[in-house]
C-alpha cells in the first residue's frame, strides 16, 4: 500500500513539537520552526508537492530574498502521480521550499486526485489562515485544466479566505478572525492561465531569484522524468517577461480589483517598454 499523509504521520507528533524530519507531516502541523513568531507576507497553497514551485516559485524567491517570510501549505503528497513515491515527493517538496526560503506544512484534503469541495476542507484552510495571519494568499487558478485537484484547491482557498474573516463562524471561533489583503491566483500550467482576466506581472528577473527558482523546480527530480518542467516554466516566464521588457516575469491573477491610493503610485505596464 502506498504511504499517505496519514500513514506517514508520526503518531507522537504534536503541534508543539517542531522539526524538519521526514515524518513530521500532518494536518495543520508546521514542518519548520522558521515561521514561528513570524507573520508571513505570503501563504501559498498547492494541491500537489510541486504546484507552488512550478506556478509561482520565482515570486516566492523574489519576496523571501527581499526579507519577507513565505509559508507553503501542500494538500497532498502527489501519491496518485506516475513518477515518484510519496516519501520522495515529501522530501523533494521540503528541499524546494528551503531553496526558496519558505517554510512548509502538509494537510490532508482527501488525497491526490481525490479532492472534492467540502466545508471541512475550507475550515481546515481557514484555520491555517487565522493561525498564520498572512497578508497575501496565493492559490491555483480555478480555470479547468489537466488536473481536477488544482481547481478544487483554488476554490477551497477562495472560500477559506472568506470564512477566515467572518467573526461568527462557530467552528473557527477559537482563533481570531483574519482579513487578508489580497488573494491572488497562480497558474500551475499554461492551460490554467485565465484568458478573460488581466494578470499582474511580477518581475523575477534578478539572477539570484532565477537561480533559486530553477533549483527549487529541479528539486522535484521525480517529476522531471514526466516533462522537463523547470525548462518549461522558465520559458513561460521568459515569454511573460518579454511582454514587459523584462528577462523573466510570472503572472498572478488578483481575485479582486487592486486598489491604489494614486495613479502616481502605479508601477509600469507591459505595453510601455
Ligand atoms: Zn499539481
Amino acid at each position: 500500500m502506498k504511504p499517505t499523509l496519514k500513514s506517514l504521520r508520526k503518531p507522537t507528533f504534536s503541534r508543539s513539537s517542531r522539526g524538519d524530519e521526514a515524518g513530521s507531516v500532518g494536518a495543520g502541523l508546521l514542518t519548520s520552526a522558521a515561521t514561528a513568531g513570524r507573520t508571513p507576507l505570503i501563504l501559498a497553497v498547492g494541491a500537489h508537492p510541486d504546484d507552488i514551485e512550478f506556478g509561482c516559485g520565482g515570486v516566492i524567491a523574489r519576496e523571501t530574498q527581499a526579507g519577507h517570510a513565505a509559508h507553503f501549505v501542500v494538500c497532498s503528497l502527489g501519491e496518485s502521480g506516475t513518477n515518484g513515491t510519496p516519501r520522495q515527493r515529501l522530501a523533494e517538496a521540503k528541499k524546494a521550499a528551503a531553496l526558496l526560503g519558505a517554510t512548509i506544512e502538509f494537510v490532508d484534503l482527501g488525497g491526490d486526485a481525490h479532492m472534492e469541495p467540502r466545508l471541512a476542507h475550507t475550515l481546515k484552510l481557514a484555520r491555517i489562515i487565522r493561525r498564520l495571519r498572512p497578508r497575501i494568499v496565493l492559490a491555483p487558478t480555478t480555470v479547468e485544466n489537466q488536473h481536477p485537484d488544482h481547481v478544487v484547491v483554488g476554490q477551497t482557498v477562495r472560500h477559506a479566505c472568506r470564512l477566515a474573516r467572518y467573526g461568527g463562524v462557530a467552528e473557527l471561533k477559537k482563533l481570531p478572525r483574519r482579513v487578508i489583503e489580497h488573494l491572488m491566483f497562480y497558474a500551475v500550467t499554461v492551460e490554467a492561465e485565465p484568458r478573460d482576466r488581466q494578470p499582474i506581472l511580477v518581475d523575477v528577473s534578478a539572477p539570484a531569484v532565477v537561480a533559486a527558482w530553477t533549483a527549487a523546480m529541479e528539486a522535484h527530480a521525480s517529476q522531471q522524468a514526466t516533462r522537463r518542467y523547470a525548462e518549461f516554466h522558465l520559458a513561460r516566464a521568459k515569454v511573460h517577461g518579454m511582454r514587459a521588457g523584462l528577462d523573466h516575469a510570472i503572472q498572478l491573477f488578483p481575485a479582486d480589483p487592486i486598489v491604489c491610493e494614486s495613479l502616481a503610485a502605479l508601477g509600469g505596464a507591459a505595453r510601455t517598454f
